[in-house]
């Protein structure tokens, strides 16, 4: 995770091998990835992971590989018609708000299953699977049954569904990361553990 990380150490952590960045604002990640281009790193990914609204899809189409936060199906149809505009498939993630907090975005759970059968059918996306934004805690461990819930809902959907790149679970972060480990992500999103605090 880059937020507020400036390029020349992103490009620092590139020629360690580091390869996949995300950014949580297009406005932000707009002119980092122009720049990163022009640096040579070339063959960075760049992850979209904070919320989309539907003004900035198109940009945010054309700079970002990944988008984690697909919040709901408008927002997707947004991206399908973005996606299939510039001929490209973009793959996605659903985010889902585990613990139903009123200040985060995301499908609640009950609401993924109909939202999946939606979004899955849109041309120009790649449905790759979830993502949540767990709580703040104190324990890292208070966590846990959040983590468990989503791997929950995943493998569920993955049985009804014959989804067949459906296999990314995007949650951890650098205070909880080894506990999402263990619950089964497949993707965690490090900023203070690799870059340090943000200033
Ligand atoms: C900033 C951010 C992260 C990384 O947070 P750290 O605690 O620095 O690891 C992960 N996910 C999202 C959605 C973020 O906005």
């Amino acid at each position: 995770m880059t937020k507020t990380v400036p390029l020349d150490r992103i490009a620092a952590a590139y020629q360690l091998g580091l390869r996949d960045f995300g950014e949580n604002r297009v406005q932000e990640g707009m002119g980092k990835i122009a720049d990163s281009a022009a640096l040579g790193l070339t063959l960075a990914r760049w992850h979209l992971v904070g919320h989309l609204q539907t003004n900035k899809v198109k940009t945010a189409v054309a700079i970002f590989d990944i988008i984690h936060s697909i919040d709901s199906v408008h927002l997707a149809e947004a991206v399908s018609r973005r996606a299939v505009a510039a001929g490209r498939t973009v793959p996605v993630l659903l985010e889902v708000n585990v613990a139903g907090e009123a200040s985060k975005f995301g499908f609640s759970p009950g609401e993924l299953p109909a939202a999946l059968e939606q979004i899955s059918k849109m041309p120009g996306l790649q449905l790759e699977g979830l993502m949540t934004v767990a709580p703040l805690a104190r324990d890292p461990e208070e966590i846990r049954p959040v983590f468990r819930r989503l791997r929950e809902l995943w493998d569920e959907l993955r049985q009804s569904y014959n989804l067949s790149h459906f296999r990314h679970l995007s949650m951890g972060m650098t205070d909880d990361y080894q506990v999402a480990i263990q619950e089964g992500a497949t993707m965690v999103r490090l900023g203070r553990a690799i870059f340090g605090e943000r200033r």
